[in-house]
């Protein structure tokens, strides 16, 4: 089965903060999870380098805004790799290759009736790039997500005829509940549709960094719709002379910030449409991470708001595993949650050095004490595989169903009850006593196969410990992550490795 799995592009004129970080190792895990499964997975990400923003800047710097995308998107290529991301491909808005396919797709969309000539007047933020409704300007004629005031904008453009997909869109929601995840989302969307649509621009006219309108090169094209189509394109060229689209088109998930909702569960699969293209599985929404301001209130992590937390130096200082793991642990995907240092630092002493690294190296330095490292192949205690074997079913239920908190949540369930299982079988004690040399090895087998079963289920958040750990413990071989060794087997016999110290104090 394929399996297609994008982030938002990233406005290029942004520096990177937590909230891309986030997206992307939510997206990543979801990626890396199914190719356990051994599902063949597409991960795209990129960079969203047209529009207004980028023009101005470049502009006020005396360069061209090609060379200010250059030099921005940068930084954001080298975001995947700090997070130990494993995208397959990484789209650049302004690849003439993007370009000239977004063309295509629009004089498709205008042939079939779905563009027409209009005057544009209404509210503006240059920051979301995006006409507010009526319905979504805050008070004092402000961007409810960035609080600045918006502009009055007044243009001739041409009009995507979103007005013609109402009944489509109604529908498609009716069909299809989880198109747009959680729920809560998806009855924003619907909320959305059900005050009736109006035709929306399709370009802009007092602009020239964008897509020029193919039909019309006066004009260039929405930045919005040329960032939406960096979906479909990357597929056509992401790998040199083969055409991907049919492979992985329809995209699995979407994964986006609530505040780019509307973009997604509302133009783009009407764009779609016009274009006489399949719309995505699923949309799939996750909220805000947020942090108190100087006055003590919770808000978005924004850039432009101050209030940045940098996920780079937690990278540097605990590495980018123990990042993952918080952001998925801490606040429940989907919704809004708190995050901050203190926070980390609880979280990353109690579960990960404590919870999980402490099982692993307790386990493996009991073999090594009692059994000079060699694990024996014995049966397993049947009440723990009873346990540990059923999580691997419900983890993969969990993150087909987008929820990899919950899924984290379910694969901790499993080390809770390891630990537990050290305390009530108390190997030191049975060591002592030479009779029971066999009940010793079944509570050292079975420990040292459930915390390689929980490594192997906690790959994907955790990818440079567990590897590492499923090396020790495998050390012989290439280690194993493929997802039908999630079960416990004993089969073992031979020595382990040494396990180095996995998630260290910091300094
Ligand atoms: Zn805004």
């Amino acid at each position: 089965m394929s399996r297609y799995v994008t982030t938002p592009i990233f406005y290029v004129n942004a520096a990177p903060h937590l909230g891309h970080a986030y997206t992307v190792i939510a997206s990543d895990v979801l990626a890396r999870h199914w190719r356990q499964r051994g599902e063949d997975v597409f991960f795209l990400t990129g960079t969203d380098e047209h529009g207004e923003p980028v023009a101005l800047a470049a502009e006020k710097l005396g360069v061209t805004p090609q060379a200010l995308a250059d030099q921005n998107a940068a930084r954001f290529q080298t975001l995947g790799p700090r997070l130990n991301a494993s995208e397959d491909f990484f789209i650049r808005t302004s690849d003439p290759r993007h370009v000239q396919r977004v063309q295509e797709v629009l004089e498709r969309v205008k042939a079939n009736g779905y563009v027409e000539k209009g005057t544009y007047e209404g509210w503006y933020c240059p920051r979301c790039a995006d006409f507010k409704t009526e319905s979504e300007v805050a008070e004092g004629n402000r961007c409810p997500i960035h609080k600045i005031e918006l502009t009055r904008e007044q243009e001739d453009n041409w009009f995507f005829k979103l007005s013609a997909f109402q009944e489509r869109l109604e529908q498609l929601f009716a069909d299809r509940p989880d198109f747009v995840m959680p729920p809560r989302s998806a009855n924003e969307a619907k909320a959305f549709i059900e005050r009736g649509l109006h035709d929306v621009s399709l370009s802009r006219s007092k602009l020239r960094w964008g897509v020029p309108v193919p039909w019309d090169t006066d004009q260039v094209v929405y930045v919005w719709w040329d960032a939406l189509l960096n979906y479909v394109t990357a597929l056509a060229f992401a790998e040199e002379g083969n055409d991907q689209t049919d492979t992985y088109w329809p995209a699995t998930f979407h994964v986006i910030g609530k505040d780019i909702l509307k973009f997604h569960a509302i133009y783009w699969p009407a764009l779609l449409m016009a274009a006489g293209l399949e719309v995505p599985d699923h949309i799939l929404v996750h909220g805000f991470l947020l942090m108190k301001d100087a006055s003590g209130e919770e808000t978005k992590m924004s850039k432009s708001l101050g209030n940045v937390l940098d996920p780079f130096e937690i990278i540097d200082k605990y590495g980018a595993d123990a990042l993952r793991f918080y952001l998925l642990r801490e606040v429940s995907f989907g919704q809004d949650g708190g995050v901050s240092v203190d926070g980390f630092v609880t979280r990353y002493e109690s579960e990960l050095a404590n919870d999980f690294g402490n099982l692993a190296s307790r386990s493996v330095s009991m073999v090594h004490r009692y059994r000079d490292g060699v694990v024996k192949s014995t049966s397993v205690d049947p009440e723990i595989a009873a346990i540990i074997d059923p999580l691997a079913a419900t983890v993969a239920e969990q993150i087909d169903a987008g929820a990899p908190s919950a899924a984290l949540e379910t694969i901790w369930t499993g080390v809770r009850r390891l630990n537990q299982y050290v305390e009530e079988q108390a190997p030191w004690a049975i060591a002592k006593d030479p009779e029971r040399a066999d009940e010793l090895d079944t509570v050292l087998t079975t420990l040292i196969d459930g915390v390689r079963v929980v490594a192997l289920l906690l790959y994907p958040y955790l990818p440079a410990s567990t590897a590492a750990l499923l090396q020790t413990l495998n050390p012989g071989s290439e280690a194993d992550f493929s997802y039908d060794a999630a079960k416990l087997r004993g089969e073992f016999g031979f020595a382990i490795d040494k396990l180095e110290p996995m998630f260290p104090k910091a300094i």
